[in-house]
């Protein structure tokens, strides 16, 4: 039972609370950010990224006092309140990860591809004062605003590290597959495989997560102030004989590209 003094330092408000995500990772070989707790304008950042590792999963991270709480969710997200998604609770992740875009190394913790699928803010409901203790408590309702999610949510915990994550009822809510329909970046507006081509990663592999039908990208991609730093460092010549124009090439976090 979790006492105000015995707890884990995972679920601790303390700086050791990314100690479990820096122990997993090798920072000479993996682009991810580093381990800094840092909070956002508004506190209330969310993401969802697509990734590609061993299997296929949707990450759901909400910011709460400046880390990322996290949650792997296998079937990602569903706007159908019938929906119950399973979420595994995973290890609190920097406010930096929420612009992480690019190829994990095979071979490294969670390697392969990861999309930056939907991101925003959210908003606990009204009757929830503290959010790091509903979370502890094992229940969290939240509005979503971002550009694939919106409207009322809950997290509850069933066991351990189970959580499940359900739609409200609400003018949000809809019947249609959203993993199946929206399947490019809400950064860049790639798909898995184009990310994984950009960013020297398997692309045979990547592929796999993306849906069969894949619409043609739509939306002038929203593109990260670090990867407009990154592109204004590419050579144009080499980004006018990528096969889409429009598409940021190269090196990502990792540094040199291996293309
Ligand atoms: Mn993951």
């Amino acid at each position: 039972m979790a006492t105000s003094h015995g707890r884990k330092s995972t679920h601790d408000g303390r700086s050791d609370r990314l100690s479990e995500y820096k122990s997993k990772r090798n920072f000479d070989k993996t682009p991810e950010p580093g381990p800094t707790p840092r909070r956002s304008r508004t506190g209330r950042r969310f993401v969802i990224q697509k990734h590609r590792a061993s299997h296929l999963h949707y990450d759901l991270r909400l910011e709460v006092n400046g880390v990322l709480k996290s949650w792997a969710v296998p079937k990602g997200p569903s706007r159908n309140p019938r929906d119950k998604r399973l979420a595994m609770a995973v290890e609190d992740h920097p406010l930096d990860y929420a612009e992480f875009e690019g190829v994990i190394p095979e071979g490294e913790y969670g390697g392969g591809t990861v999309m930056v699928w939907d991101q925003g803010s959210y908003l606990p409901d009204d009757d929830t004062k503290d959010v790091a203790k509903a979370i502890e408590k094992g229940e969290l309702k939240f509005t979503l605003k971002g550009n694939n999610l919106k409207g009322s949510w809950v997290l509850v915990r069933t066991r351990g590290r189970q959580w499940l994550l359900i739609k409200h009822r609400d003018a949000f809510a809809s019947d249609e597959s959203v993993t199946d329909t929206q399947a490019r970046s809400v950064l860049s507006d790639r798909t898995l495989a184009e990310i994984a081509a950009d960013e020297g990663g398997n692309v045979a592999k990547a592929a796999t997560g993306d849906p069969v039908e894949t619409a043609p990208p739509k939306r002038t991609p929203k593109v990260s102030r670090a990867a407009r730093r990154r592109s204004s460092r590419a050579s144009p010549s080499r980004s006018r004989k990528s096969s889409s124009g429009a598409r940021r090439r190269g090196g990502g976090r990792h540094g040199p590209g291996r293309s």
